[in-house]
């Protein structure tokens, strides 16, 4: 058969036993798995691998101690030469605040083609489209010609404390070509949507501090003031222009490629409703659609969250403060090496301040970047325009940081997100009435089954 044509049967065959493909979906949804409360995690890992083990893939539960597992599946096939890994979560936030939501957060709802439940796009919905696309391929008899292996894990929403670990734990067991990280959701256009990075972030809290106490301020001529000595300091860290100054810092950023500026020029991106949503003026680089989307995916950052210093009450204060501290985050882009950035914001910091001075730096995450040549976006790409019939708005990096790196590090598997779910504007992921269409779940379900068998036609 062409590929026009088992496009079609996984079209046929997804709307016609969508029904049962709902009501399993809402099965999944029923079960608590709120890893923030330690809720239903165990029974939710067994009813996932239970399902994917009805569907004929080969399953187990990896786990660590005082952590919840992470249900591992495979398919193999022994004449493939290519190897996926999907990632999804199967946890989900707390549900509160209760009263806000129009209907139980675990009991599924269908209300104008939408279904509401925790978890709905964040990450269930996304998560059960990747295996219910190999049961449709399954029933129609379609052979995936491709090793696939699912990686999904109970602890994204309390911040993967050891996603790390079972990546290294189980190389063997997770190595893969590539990976695709199915979350979030299609964009607000009800385009598809990817992204193929994110930034890398460090979080930083800096400390100033001076005299024994707080002091009069008719002693100003004589005391350090560490308020003074923060906005001298932080004026060194970056100019107006939003330049770094800290030497070395920006050494092998690299300037979006052509084809990263291609995919841009697809990105929707209107300023003045952007300038609108937030009440400001203009961007702060001015600039405009392509240049302006560079400005935002492409510069590192350093940003200060929170400035500490002296008296805020009510009235006046007349005081030197005897301490000042700045919370500052810093985003690395791809090339950057954050290690060696974290050294130069130190050593920076402490050559341009005398006297006594705390600098926290938290830990690094890298950045991570797939080229959009690379052989997964091309294949995204093709089975989003033959199942969505739109080209899918591409994001060469994400503003965000995230985990994509890891997978590159310790699998050698590059990995990108592809969101299933609905669009973040109207999914309320992590609020009350989440939600995904249903559109968006049987698109998601032909997506993930069109990448498998595309994935594995390509020379
Ligand atoms: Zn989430």
């Amino acid at each position: 058969m062409v590929v026009k044509e088992i496009i079609h049967e996984i079209d046929s065959i997804v709307d016609q036993e969508f029904d049962s493909l709902i009501a399993s979906l809402q099965d999944f949804l029923k079960l608590k798995s709120i890893s923030a409360q330690n809720i239903g995690m165990e029974e939710c890992a067994s009813f996932l691998k239970d399902t994917m083990e009805s569907i004929g893939i080969d399953c187990k539960l990896l786990r660590r101690d005082g952590a919840f597992p992470v249900v591992f599946g495979e398919i193999l096939n022994p004449s493939a030469t290519k190897t996926l890994l999907i990632y999804g979560h199967y946890d989900v936030q707390p549900p509160e605040p209760l009263d806000l939501w129009d209907s139980d957060p675990f009991d599924p709802i269908i209300r104008d083609g939408k279904l509401f439940a925790r978890g709905a796009t964040d990450d269930k919905g996304n998560l059960w489209a990747t295996i219910m696309a190999v049961k449709c391929l399954q029933q129609s008899g379609i052979k995936i010609p491709i090793n696939l292996k699912f990686f999904f894990e109970g602890e994204e929403e309390i911040g993967s404390p050891n996603f790390k670990a079972y990546m290294e734990e189980h190389k063997e067991l997770l190595s893969a070509d590539y990976t695709i990280l199915c979350d979030r959701g299609v964009h607000e256009s009800g385009r598809p949507q990817m992204y193929l990075g994110h930034k890398g972030i460090t979080h930083t809290e800096i400390t100033i501090k001076g005299a024994k106490r707080d002091v009069h301020s008719g002693q100003a001529p004589f005391i350090p003031n560490t308020g003074w000595q923060l906005v001298w300091l932080l004026n060194k860290l970056k100019d107006e222009h939003d330049q770094i100054l800290i030497p070395g810092y920006y050494d092998n950023v690299e300037s979006p490629s052509a084809e990263d500026l291609d995919l841009l020029k697809k990105v929707p991106f209107d300023k003045k409703d952007y300038c609108e949503i937030y009440g400001i003026e203009d961007i702060v680089p001015q600039n405009e659609g392509v240049e302006a989307l560079t400005s935002l995916l492409f510069n590192p950052t350093a940003t200060i969250n929170g400035l500490t210093s002296g008296y805020q009450g009510t009235g006046n204060k007349t005081i030197v403060p005897n301490q000042a501290s700045a919370k500052l985050d810093f985003r690395f882009v791809k090339n950057q090496d954050p290690d060696r950035c974290v050294e130069l914001i130190r050593e920076y910091v402490q050559q341009h301040f005398e006297g006594e001075i705390e600098i926290k730096i938290g830990d690094v995450r890298n950045p991570s970047k797939v080229s959009p040549n690379a052989e997964v976006v091309q294949v995204a790409i093709e089975a989003s325009q033959m199942v969505y019939k739109e080209d899918p708005v591409v994001w060469p990096m994400l503003d965000g940081a995230g985990p994509m790196s890891l997978f590159e590090e310790i699998l050698d598997a590059p990995a990108i997100i592809v969101g299933l779910g609905a669009p973040f504007a109207y999914a309320n992921t992590h609020a009350p009435n989440e939600n995904i269409s249903l559109k968006n779940y049987s698109d998601g379900i032909k997506m993930m089954a069109a990448t498998y068998y595309l994935y594995g036609m390509r020379d």
